[in-house]
C-alpha cells in the first residue's frame, strides 16, 4: 500500500499511483453495502440524539445504504481533489489522462484521499463529537492506525463509555469498557437493534 499511497510516491511515479486509484475508484462501484452498513443507516434515520458516523473507509457504502451523518476521515475514493483551486468534484471515472478540473480547468486532480504522512480531514469536528459523546463505539477496525486508533482513550477520558465491535479483539482492545467479537454484519446489526429497542 505505501507503495502507491504517499505523496511521495505520487511526485515520482504519478502514473502508477493513478492507476491504482482508478481500479479501486472503478471496483468499489461494484460493491454493494452489507448488513453493517444498514444497521448504520437503520441507527441513523431512526435514532433522534445526537449521531456521528466517522469513517476511515473510503468508498460510499454507508451513504449507498442510506446513512447521512458520515465523516470520511480519510477522504473519498469517489471524489477528485484539484490541487491548483482545491475544488473537490464528484469524480466516478479515471484520472490517469489528467482530466481538466471542472472548476479551473487545470490538470491537477489527485485522488481525495488521505496518504500516508498526509493529516486526516475534519478532525476538529471529530474531537468536538468526543467532547459530546456519551458512547463511542468503535467498530471494524485494527486500533493500529492512528489518529482514530487514539479516539477510544479521547472518548474514555471525556467521559464517554466505550464499546468494541470488531472481528477479534483489537490492539487497542484493552481501552474499551466492553467488547463485543464476531462478524460485522452478525454483532452489528445486533447492537443496532438493542439501541433502539432501549436495551443499550
Ligand atoms: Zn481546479
Amino acid at each position: 500500500m505505501e507503495d502507491v499511497a504517499t505523496p511521495e510516491a505520487f511526485a515520482r511515479d504519478p502514473d502508477l499511483v493513478h492507476r491504482f486509484y482508478d481500479m479501486r475508484r472503478a471496483a468499489i462501484q461494484m460493491k454493494a453495502p452489507n448488513a453493517a452498513h444498514a444497521a448504520l443507516a437503520r441507527l441513523d434515520r431512526e435514532w433522534r440524539g445526537g449521531l456521528l458516523i466517522v469513517t476511515q473507509n473510503v468508498d460510499d457504502l454507508h451513504e449507498r445504504a442510506g446513512a447521512q451523518r458520515v465523516l470520511h476521515m480519510h477522504g473519498e475514493h469517489l471524489n477528485a481533489w484539484c490541487t491548483a483551486c482545491d475544488a473537490r468534484p464528484r469524480w466516478t471515472g479515471p484520472l490517469i489522462d489528467r482530466p481538466a478540473c471542472p472548476e479551473c480547468g487545470a490538470r491537477a486532480l489527485r485522488p481525495d484521499v488521505v496518504w500516508f504522512g498526509e493529516m486526516p480531514y475534519r478532525m476538529e469536528e471529530i474531537f468536538a463529537a468526543l467532547r459530546e459523546a456519551d458512547l463511542f463505539v468503535s467498530i471494524g477496525t485494527s486500533g493500529a492506525v492512528y489518529p482514530a486508533a487514539g479516539f477510544v482513550r479521547n472518548a474514555r477520558d471525556l467521559g464517554a463509555m466505550t464499546l468494541e465491535l470488531n472481528l477479534e479483539p483489537s490492539q487497542g482492545s484493552a481501552w474499551f469498557h466492553e467488547s463485543r467479537h464476531g462478524p460485522a454484519t452478525r454483532i452489528v446489526p445486533a447492537w443496532v437493534d438493542e439501541v433502539l429497542s432501549g436495551a443499550a
